[in-house]
């Protein structure tokens, strides 16, 4: 059985969201998320980040982090993220599109993680001088581009040289069930327990078919995100359809089921490939993204057998492989011992 771990996103979404969406497809309901659903979203997020929030869906990634963005930085200002992050590689312009002009900085840090002490250099530089972008936001991602986790220590790290010059943090949460259950935490410690004001709570990654949600955990940056939603044209009209998506991957815990389901395949593909002759880890996964080293030829092998996966992007040899909620444990088992076929023979 050939299985591809190109990326989490190459998986459609869960029978039960699409259910879903045909349910909440029958009658009228007002439009611009004027409706029931929606509704049920947000007071949904409410129990589940055991707080007040307010709830702006969209229906991608990209758009939910920009528009997040957007509520935090004037167009004179900087946002901090890591030199590897998402915002800063894999967002186009959209960035200095959606905030009006404002400057995304590189952070460097180990692992894809934001090295406090380097953030907090990075916001003293030409503090007030008028010559500069001003550091207005900072952002990181949890899961991290290489799939590493700030721990929730490493998350208040952050956060209080944030807080500690009056600066909003943003988390890019694209896969936040990941990092969640890897973790062990509760979603409110994740986020405003440790001082993140505004998240992208990704669900497309991890089961829907098209929602994301910015959750505000900090009221006064909510202000105007719906009219920047609007101007940003990402007011869906038909919210209802994005709603049932949002609120079928909510219940009964799905998010939970099928992050479990990919961390776990993950960790059965990290445990096997460290068995492999040859093949080195990079990063450890920490939840279902795994960076790792093979001989060049093995590489050839496995995407002779038919393998899907990213390489030819970073280093020789550097290959990157993601599971998802729908990886079937025999493609993880398959994979391994294609890899060690191959290993045996050869390296
Ligand atoms: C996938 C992803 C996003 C969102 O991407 P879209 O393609 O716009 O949905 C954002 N951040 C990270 C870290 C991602 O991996």
């Amino acid at each position: 059985m050939k299985v591809a771990f190109t990326s989490d996103n190459i998986a459609g979404a869960s029978d039960s969201v699409m259910a879903a969406i045909i349910a909440a497809n029958q009658g009228d309901t007002m439009p611009y998320g004027n409706d029931d659903y929606t509704a049920q979203v947000t007071s949904m997020f409410a129990e589940l980040f055991e707080c007040d929030v307010d709830v702006f869906l969209v229906s991608t990634g990209t758009a939910a982090n920009v528009l997040s963005l957007s509520a935090m930085t004037p167009p004179w200002g900087s946002v901090l993220c890591h030199s590897e992050s998402h915002l800063l590689n894999d967002e186009s312009s959209a960035p200095e599109f959606y905030t009006n002009g404002a400057r995304l900085i590189g952070i460097e840090g180990a692992d894809a993680k934001i090295d406090p002490i380097a953030l907090k250099h990075s916001i003293h530089q030409k503090l007030g001088d008028v010559h500069s972008c001003q550091p207005s936001a900072v952002s990181i991602s949890q899961v991290t581009e290489v799939g590493s986790l700030y721990s929730l220590g490493e998350i208040r790290a952050i956060t209080d040289v944030a807080k500690s010059m009056n600066l909003p943090v943003h988390m890019d949460g694209a896969r936040f069930a990941n990092a969640l259950v890897s973790l062990g935490c509760t979603p409110a410690e994740m986020t405003w327990k440790a001082g993140v004001d505004i998240l992208s709570f990704g669900a497309t990654k991890n089961g829907v078919m098209a929602a994301e949600a910015i959750v505000v955990f900090n009221k006064s940056l909510a202000k105007d995100l719906g009219f920047l939603r609007k101007r940003g044209g990402h007011l869906h009209s038909k919210m209802r359809l994005l709603a049932s998506q949002m609120i079928a991957y909510l219940t009964d815990e799905l998010w939970r089921i099928n992050a479990e389901h990919a961390n776990s395949m993950m960790a059965l593909l990290q445990d096997g490939l460290k068995t492999v002759p040859g093949v080195t880890i990079n990063t450890p996964a920490q939840a279902n993204m795994l960076f790792c080293t093979l001989p060049t030829p093995m590489i050839e092998h496995l995407l002779a057998g038919g393998y899907a996966f990213y390489t030819g992007r970073w280093a020789e040899g550097v290959i990157r492989l993601v599971t998802s909620f729908r990886t079937p444990k025999e493609g993880v088992e398959a994979f391994i011992e294609s890899a060690r076929n191959f290993a045996e023979k050869n390296v």
